[in-house]
Parts: C-alpha cells; structure tokens; sequence
C-alpha cells in the first residue's frame, strides 16, 4: 500500500459565464466551506468573457483585502473546459476542486471531497443524487455516460457532473495535453491511478438559464468523443470491409444468376451493372477506411499527448517532495 501525499492547500476552480446573480452567494458559500477544511485554500474564478457585471464583481471580489479569492479574466467566452484549463494553469494547491459556478453543485459538498481525497485517491468524481435537470438533458447524459462507459470501461456513473477534485500530478499532466479540445472528466481518469466516486447533492439551478443550448451538447458530445478515442474512424473500416465483402458477394451472385437464368431474368444489362456498382462501392468504402486510419494516426500524433505519465518515483533514498522543499 502506498502511503498518500498528504494534501496542504486546496485549490478551488470555478469557470463563470454571464453568472452575476450567484456569484456572492457562491463566493460566500464556498469560502464558509472551505473554512471548515483547517487547510490552507484559494477560490479561482475563471470569467469565460461573461458580457454581464461578472467580471467586474469577481475583480472586486479579488480586491478585497484578506480575500482568498483570485480573479482569472478571459478576453472571450471559450467554454466551459477552457475556462478551467485556464484556471488550472494558475493554481498553486496541491488538491483541485471544480465546480459549477450556477450553484447546482452545493459547495457544502468540497469537504467530503477533500477528505475522500486524502485516503489516497488522484480523482474523486460525483454522482448527483436527484438530479434537477430537464427530462432531456437527463437523457442526453444518460447517453453521453453509456457511451464512455462503453469505450473506456472504466465504470464512472456520472461525467457530467463537474463537481470533482484532482490531485495536483493529474492536473499538470493534463496541461501537457495540447488539444484545444478537451473534456476534463475523461482526460484527468486517463491520468488517474486510483479513481473514486461520491454521491452529491444536486439542485435546481436558481438563476438565469442553462448555458448549454441543443448545438453546443452536440459540440461538446464531438469533444467527447474525439478526446475519448478514434475508434469512430476505425469503424469505418470495419463497416467498410462488411460492405466491401457483401457488395463483392451480391454482385457474384447477380453474375452467376444471370448466367443461368439469361440475360432476360437480368433485366437487359440492368443488374450486371448494379453488380458493378456494388463493387466499386465496397471499394470505395475500403479506401475511406484506410484514409480514416491515418488521419486517426495523424490526429494522435498531432495532439501530442505525453506518452506516458509518471506519478511518483520511488527509490531506497527518494524523499518526499515536502520534506524536500524543507532541507
Ligand atoms: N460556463 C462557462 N462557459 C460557457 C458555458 C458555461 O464558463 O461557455 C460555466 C457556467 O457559468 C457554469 C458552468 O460552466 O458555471 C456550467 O454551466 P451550466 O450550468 O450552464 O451547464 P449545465 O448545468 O446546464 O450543464
Ligand atoms: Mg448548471
């Protein structure tokens, strides 16, 4: 059994859009939660280029003297994933929470996290209880959940949920991930040696409205699966093959048909040039497979990824990084 890394700070990261209604309750709830840890913390809140008052009030929150609060300002609304990357890329914890700024996530909830974390877990992810959503954006991640569970096998009940906590390796290997697209929950569980999972409370979301309309699920479900695996491009090969083997059989066949029965039963040249066409079909199918291939390798290549990741050496005279930052 290896000993966890004890945890000394925790970082909280919060992206906002257009959330001026929720920010001082949120800042007051989460600063309250976070005193109740008896650890050293810091609340980061990512402005996705909110066009509201946001900004200004997370600036102003910053400001305050005493304040734990640090205030990261985008030029522009990058979405969501973004924003956190972008918070994650100024934190200074050695524990990473996130969470929504809309207050569907209760922060009451980062303690557990926190404690859950510290028997050894690199990410602790949640599951919410009595979800408050729409009936379809339920469905819709219901399905989002099947289909991750069904690539990665690794059985996470909810991704979705971004009320989760990362220990400090996971989250510097993935800002070693050059992909502009990139959805967190899946990329920090590919870090992750050990991964756990909470139940959390979820509520209704008091203000404004979801920002996620019907385009950007689509385009986020893309970013999912493109982060996830190319295993979309491989199918076309597989569907390719079928294809190419079913059209080469059926066009055999209508040849061998025709032969026996006569040019009449083949409608006149009719079917001998469905038979053709068959052919060049499966071909054609095969090639794009292949294409899919190399632009599945080219896409792998070209995110660059780190090849491998590497969480802790251990060694007869190897010392733990806190005890080193002391000599
Ligand atoms: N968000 C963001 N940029 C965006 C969209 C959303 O930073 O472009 C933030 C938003 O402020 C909130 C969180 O992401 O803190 C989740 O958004 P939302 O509550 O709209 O999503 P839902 O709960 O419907 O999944
Ligand atoms: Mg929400």
């Amino acid at each position: 059994m290896i000993k966890p890394e004890p945890l000394h700070k925790v970082s909280v990261v919060i992206p906002v859009y257009n959330e001026q209604e929720s920010l001082p309750e949120l800042i007051r709830r989460t600063t309250a939660a976070c005193e109740t840890l008896g650890k050293e913390y810091e609340i980061l809140l990512v402005d996705d280029g909110s066009s509201d008052e946001s900004a200004s009030m997370l600036s102003e929150a910053a400001q305050v003297p005493g304040s734990r609060v640090v205030a990261v300002l985008l030029n522009r609304n990058y979405g969501q994933h973004n924003a956190i990357m972008a918070g994650f890329s100024h934190v200074t914890g050695d524990l990473i929470v996130t969470l929504d700024a809309d207050l569907q996530n209760p922060p009451e909830e980062i303690p557990r996290l926190v404690a859950k974390a510290e028997e050894g877990f690199d990410v602790v992810g949640t599951v919410r209880q009595n979800r408050q959503d729409t009936w379809f954006r339920k469905r819709a991640s219901r399905l989002i959940n099947r289909l991750i569970q069904s690539t990665t096998g690794k059985a996470m009940g909810d991704y979705g949920c971004m009320l989760r906590a990362y220990r400090r390796p996971i989250i510097d290997a993935m800002l070693n991930c050059h992909e502009r697209s990139t959805f967190i929950p899946i990329l920090a569980n590919t870090f992750a040696r050990k991964a756990t999972e909470i139940p959390v409370h979820h509520a209704e979301r008091e203000f404004g409205d979801s920002k996620y309309s019907f385009m950007r699920l689509i385009n986020l479900m893309y970013d999912l699966v493109t982060c996830l695996t190319t295993t979309p491009l491989r199918m076309l090969s597989v569907f390719g093959s079928i294809i190419a083997v079913l059209g080469f059989t059926l066009s055999v066949l209508l040849v061998v048909l025709r032969l026996t029965f006569g040019p009449q039963w083949a409608a006149e040249g009719v079917f001998m040039l469905f038979a053709v066409l068959f052919m060049f079909i499966g071909a054609q199918f095969v090639g794009m497979g292949l294409l899919g291939e190399y632009i599945g390798r080219i896409y792998t290549d070209v995110r660059a990824r780190p090849r491998y990741f590497i969480q802790r050496v251990v060694s007869r005279d190897s010392v733990s990084p806190s005890e080193e930052n002391h000599q």
